[in-house]
């Protein structure tokens, strides 16, 4: 689809044929393990390249392959590969591009299991990593070691603190050392609020178990970029074998057509919402990057068109008392995730970072007072009174 129709009508088309099998308006599902070749010369001339068709399940679907096309086309990308979920996809990336000897530069605020990977799996391949603060580049510059980098990654807004890497700082970073490729984790942002391809990064990775599908029913992943990097990963893909199912790929490209209608949403009520936790005596602290409290606003306001659905905040208080505002939510449910049109909430400390003492999680920044709401689509008022209640359980006899 032209990049002049905007991201809205993209969301809708991209990706899909107006001419499928039935003559389906939608792109038809296509469960089949294996795909079928009329004989020896049909073979060759697949194998020549000369036809666009599939082969095997674990290389390819023609219903992935449309999801596929829609991530790329939203990412602003010459193509992107899907997998089953977004930690595979930031794993086959990685052993993708990684020998041992070489070294990564990781931003320090990050889905867990992406640092876990960088620094506690890939040593066993011999690869080091240097962990470094998202919010400042010339730390990343530092980290830097010539010859040996080989990726610089980070999410961006980060997890759960929504920290902004400066894409355009980036940008002057990547010009000085032209082997080491730059991957941003741009779940919490879509390509509805930040296109990091527009500012030079090699991939972009979402977990599109979060805002792409939308709706808290399937689990994948996706990487985009230049068609060259992306095919190396996508033939990677089919040594690891984290393919994206079809079913799933179904679900997905049916999330995506309505991404720009619920981001929009989103933003909003994840801003109101924002605007008033600060206001209110019995939180401490809001971290959005669309508040002018947030440490990259100014970044946040020169590179992103809304600052996204998540809110994270400290609670006026302790542990237990932030578990029984939390408790107390009735619209908001207790779960982990984030993106679907379902709010969630969540007490990092009672949910990811569940097996660390209290001073263990202070030392990697997750107090027990922190919580991270994850915005939905329903009315901001009545996510704004669900807090208002929750707040007024949880300070009740003060
Ligand atoms: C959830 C998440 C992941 C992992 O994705 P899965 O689909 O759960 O494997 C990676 N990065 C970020 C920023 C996430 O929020």
């Amino acid at each position: 689809m032209s990049e002049k129709k905007s991201l809205e009508t993209r969301a809708v088309h991209a990706g899909e044929s107006r001419r499928n099998a039935y003559d389906s308006l939608t792109t038809p599902l296509a469960l089949t393990s294996t795909y079928t070749f009329e004989d020896g010369d049909a073979l060759g001339r697949h194998h020549r390249r000369e036809v666009e068709r599939e082969e095997y399940g674990r290389y390819g679907n023609p219903t992935v392959r449309a999801a596929e096309r829609k991530v790329a086309d939203l990412d602003g990308a010459e193509d992107a590969a899907l997998f089953s979920s977004g930690m595979a996809a930031v794993t086959t990336a990685l052993l993708a591009m990684l020998r041992s000897g070489h070294h990564v530069v990781l931003t320090r605020d990050c889905y867990r299991r992406t640092r876990q990977f960088v620094t506690g799996v890939l040593p066993r391949f011999g690869v080091e990593s240097t962990v470094v603060e998202p919010g400042d580049p010339e730390a990343i510059e530092r980290a830097i070691v010539p010859g040996k980098t080989r990726v610089v990654i980070s999410e961006s807004p980060t997890n759960p603190y929504l920290r902004v890497v400066d894409l355009e700082a980036l940008r002057s970073i990547k010009a000085a050392f032209p082997s080491v490729k730059f991957i941003i984790d741009a779940t919490f942002s879509t390509p509805v609020n930040q296109r990091p391809i527009e500012h030079g990064v090699d991939l972009v990775i979402h977990s599109a178990t979060k805002y792409l599908g939308g709706h808290n029913d399937l689990l994948a992943g996706s990487v985009s970029g230049s068609a060259a990097l992306v095919d190396a990963i996508r033939d990677f893909r089919g040594v690891m074998g984290g393919v994206l199912d079809p079913h799933a790929a179904y679900l997905l490209l049916r999330g995506m057509k309505t991404l720009g209608l619920r981001v929009a949403r989103q933003n909003a009520s994840a801003l109101s919402l924002a605007r008033a936790l600060e206001t209110d005596p019995r939180i401490e602290r809001v971290f959005f990057p669309g508040l002018e409290s947030h440490p990259d606003h100014r970044v946040a306001i020169a590179q992103m068109s809304g600052f996204g659905g998540v809110v994270s905040f400290l609670v006026k208080g302790d542990g237990p008392r932030t578990e029984r505002f939390v408790d107390a939510c009735r619209v908001a449910a207790i779960a982990p995730s984030l993106g679907g049109v379902e709010t969630l909430i969540e007490q990092p400390a009672l949910m990811s970072y569940y097996e660390m003492s209290p001073e263990e999680r202070v030392a990697v920044g997750i107090p027990d007072n922190l919580v991270r709401l994850a915005v939905g689509i329903e009315s901001s008022d009545d996510l704004l009174d669900d807090l208002a209640q929750a707040l007024d359980v949880a300070f009740a006899g003060q």
